[in-house]
């Protein structure tokens, strides 16, 4: 059993926090947010994750989980400190680092007893290359001197919608550190989950979190690219994919063509990196690419639609499914659906909306939407219906249903979740995302 703070209780600091805790380590999470603090304290989770609220409920039921406001409260007697607040997008699109640097300068003025062994920060953020050093001396700025830290960086993986799962069954746990001695300790954190651990610098360490968003994101503009083709063209971007798919090179996971990435991470982790290679004085010619078909893949979407409504959308009733910016999450940041509704509400239509459970969230961005109470309602009276996150209950409706309550049946599919051929079978006129 090891004494843990999480600095943060978002979607990865809550999720570490509660997971570690599961384990059988005793785990205070701290956050600066009164509100969520008094939620958490409740035991209610202020996110949706599958399991999240059950394994929270257990464990601060069992004496192992706690949360405050208060760093003192968080940082006695513990061994282990994870640094997991936000780090957004700053207005140069580099990371901005305001929320990182008062966690540590907090850790540096708490510098909670006065141990033998070094306080172990790790650093779960993601971080521009180089943080991790940063870090250290912030913390080391505000501490008595003679209080000794370790910084390792523990970059997080885990998917919106399946962390728990992620965090308990990693592909890999990736630990960058210039000191030995506290990587393994971290490791030791680690070992039950049974998963490969890579151990590296600190900046490798760094680098490897936004090497593999930037992939991730480059299949997905890639898809889009082709799928931009292929539309042009006359050829199906989805029987395109499963042909590529059969090619043991190629992996087509993560080849869905649609309306592009959003989220918290990709749309500013790309950035970032952008901004990190113009400042070491690379070119960053393909992440920029990335990022400009990803804005490409929600433009030409309006467009599309304007152009089925025969050249506008003006007086006409759009219907929405799906807010999040992917499924089962309730995170609207950068969700391609608030793009493409203000563009269409800025071209004069009425917008109506629906998505199982990021409501709530998306009253406050979407001021001029009417949120309605399930997909038929959504459809009902609508001059076109929009298909923006492939969540499951979206993906066999009564479509002949459907069909019948719309003013005209047209079916814009941002995910390829629906079979063409079947959908002009029901009467709609129905347009995927590079599909003939
Ligand atoms: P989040 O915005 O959901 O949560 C951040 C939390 O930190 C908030 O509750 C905020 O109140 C709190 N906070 C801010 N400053 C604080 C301070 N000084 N002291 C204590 N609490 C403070 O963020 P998130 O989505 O959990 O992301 C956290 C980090 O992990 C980011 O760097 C992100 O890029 C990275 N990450 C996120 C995901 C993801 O799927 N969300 C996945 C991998 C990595």
């Amino acid at each position: 059993m090891s004494k843990i703070a999480v600095i943060g209780t978002g979607y990865v600091g809550l999720v570490t926090g509660t997971c570690f805790s599961d384990l059988g380590n005793s785990v205070v999470c701290v956050d600066v947010d009164e509100d969520k603090v008094k939620k958490l304290k409740r035991g209610e989770s202020p996110i949706y994750e599958l399991g999240l609220e059950e394994m929270l409920q257990r464990n601060m039921k069992a004496g192992r989980l706690d949360f405050t406001t208060s760093y003192e409260a968080a940082l006695h007697g513990a061994e282990f400190v994870f640094i997991a607040v936000g780090t957004p997008e700053g207005e140069d699109g580099s990371a901005d680092m305001r929320y990182v640097e008062s966690a540590a300068r907090s850790i540096g003025k708490i510098a909670p007893g006065k141990s033998e062994e070094p306080l172990i920060i790790i650093n779960k953020s993601t971080v521009p290359i180089g943080t991790g050093d940063v870090v250290g001396k912030q913390v080391r700025e505000e501490c008595p001197p003679g209080f000794k830290v370790a910084v390792v960086s523990n970059p997080e993986f885990l998917r919106e919608g399946q962390a728990v799962h992620d965090f308990l069954h990693p592909d890999r746990v990736v630990l960058g550190s210039d000191d030995r001695w506290a990587a393994d300790k971290v490791r030791e954190l680690y070992e039950p989950l049974g998963a490969p651990i890579v151990v590296t610098d600190i900046r490798t360490a760094e680098m490897i979190k936004y090497a593999s968003n930037a992939i991730l994101a480059t299949y997905i503009s890639f898809i889009n690219e082709i799928a931009f083709i292929c539309e042009n063209l006359g050829a199906d971007v989805k029987e395109v994919v499963q042909g590529m798919g059969y090619d043991k090179r190629i992996n087509p996971q993560f080849l869905n063509a649609g309306v592009g990435f959003g989220g918290s991470c990709f749309p500013k982790d790309v950035k970032a990196l952008v901004k990190m290679a113009e400042n070491a004085h690379a070119r960053p010619q393909l992440l920029q690419s990335v990022l400009d078909i990803n804005q490409d893949a929600r433009d030409s979407f309006v467009a599309k639609v304007v152009k089925l409504l025969s050249g506008s959308v003006r007086g006409k009733t759009i219907g929405v499914l799906g807010l999040s910016f992917k499924p089962d999450t309730d995170d609207l940041r950068e969700a391609p659906s608030i793009d493409i509704i203000n563009a269409l509400e800025k071209l004069g239509a009425k917008v109506k909306a629906y998505d199982p459970i990021g409501v709530d969230a998306a009253r406050s961005l979407l001021k001029n939407v009417e949120f309605c109470a399930n997909a038929y309602d959504t459809a009902r009276g609508a001059d076109a219906l929009l298909l923006i996150t492939d969540w499951n209950e979206f993906k066999q409706l009564d479509m002949e249903k459907i069909c019948s309550l719309m003013k005209q049946p047209v079916l814009v599919d941002g995910r390829n979740i629906y079979d063409p051929h079947a959908m002009r079978e029901f009467g709609f006129t129905y347009s995927g995302v590079g599909r003939a």
